[in-house]
């Protein structure tokens, strides 16, 4: 049977990393592609049927070059998982435009010019998008205008994406994660968060990397083939009790 490859972005560290090594346990090989090239290094020297590929997804040029580094290595791309992204905690008074830019450029411009640079190889293979958002995209708080803004443009974007994608068998989903104790969540929860969190979440937890990837990979697998255009919370139940965010 041919080994099929997934494309995962922020593939370095947290949910990024927990995916590509759910991938490879499932028997997929892995692009792993970062911009911050030192962490990527030293983390896919370890990890066989992977390859490393540094790449900032907000940068045009840097992504058509890496995904034809990828198709080169690997061949096929059957999977592209949108995942690199960068945290912000800021109300709109305090939201310069720099900083707004800053989120947008990973956020949703990586996703958007990522998926566009793959679409050419998933035709060939009938493959699948995943967009990581977050529930930050389900629901607005004081606190995250540019980060919440740039994840419900990624729902949005995912519904779009599979609307003009499945004629050639490409499917898109999305899944918004609830909080997981990763770097770019632990520079912005302070105890106050982490405490009010688990409050309002029906499980009282905050989920797990590799939790989150186990629904990643399902919906890129065949196991999903008549599944598309779908915004899935892997969230404790947070997004079922309508209580803000923290
Ligand atoms: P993380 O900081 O552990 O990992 C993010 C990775 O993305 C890093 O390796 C970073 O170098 C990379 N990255 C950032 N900007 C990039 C760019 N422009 N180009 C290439 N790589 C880039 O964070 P994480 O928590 O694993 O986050 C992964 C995704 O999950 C993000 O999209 C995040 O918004 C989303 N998310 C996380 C949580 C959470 O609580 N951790 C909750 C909801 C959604």
């Amino acid at each position: 049977m041919t080994q099929k490859t997934a494309l995962v972005t922020g593939a370095a560290r947290g949910i990024g990393l927990a995916t590509t090594r759910l991938f490879i346990e499932q028997g997929w090989r892995v692009a792993m592609v970062d911009r911050d090239g030192d962490e990527l290094a030293s983390v896919a020297k370890g990890i066989n049927e992977a390859s490393p590929f540094v790449c900032d997804v907000s940068q045009p040029d840097q992504v058509d070059q890496m995904v034809t580094e990828v198709r080169a290595t690997f061949g096929r791309i059957d999977a592209v998982v949108n995942n690199a992204g960068v945290a912000d905690f800021g109300p709109i008074a305090d939201t310069d435009f720099a900083r707004w830019r800053r989120v947008m450029e990973t956020n949703l411009d990586g996703v958007f010019l990522v998926s566009q640079a793959c679409i050419p190889s998933l035709k060939e293979t009938r493959g699948a998008l995943l967009n990581i958002a977050s529930i930050s995209g389900l629901r607005a708080s004081t606190l995250r205008v540019a980060y919440g803004t740039s994840k419900a443009a990624v729902i949005h974007l995912t519904k779009q994406q599979a609307a003009e994608l499945g004629e050639y068998g490409i499917r898109a989903n999305c899944v918004c994660p609830g909080p997981v104790r990763t770097k770019l969540a632990m520079a912005v929860h302070s105890q106050e968060i982490i405490d009010a969190y688990h409050d309002a979440i029906p499980l009282n937890r905050y989920g797990t990397e590799n939790e989150i990837a186990e629904v990643i990979t399902f919906l890129c697998s065949e196991k999903a083939s008549y599944v598309t255009g779908q915004v899935v919370a892997s969230d404790g139940g947070f997004d079922s009790t309508g209580v803000g965010l923290p």
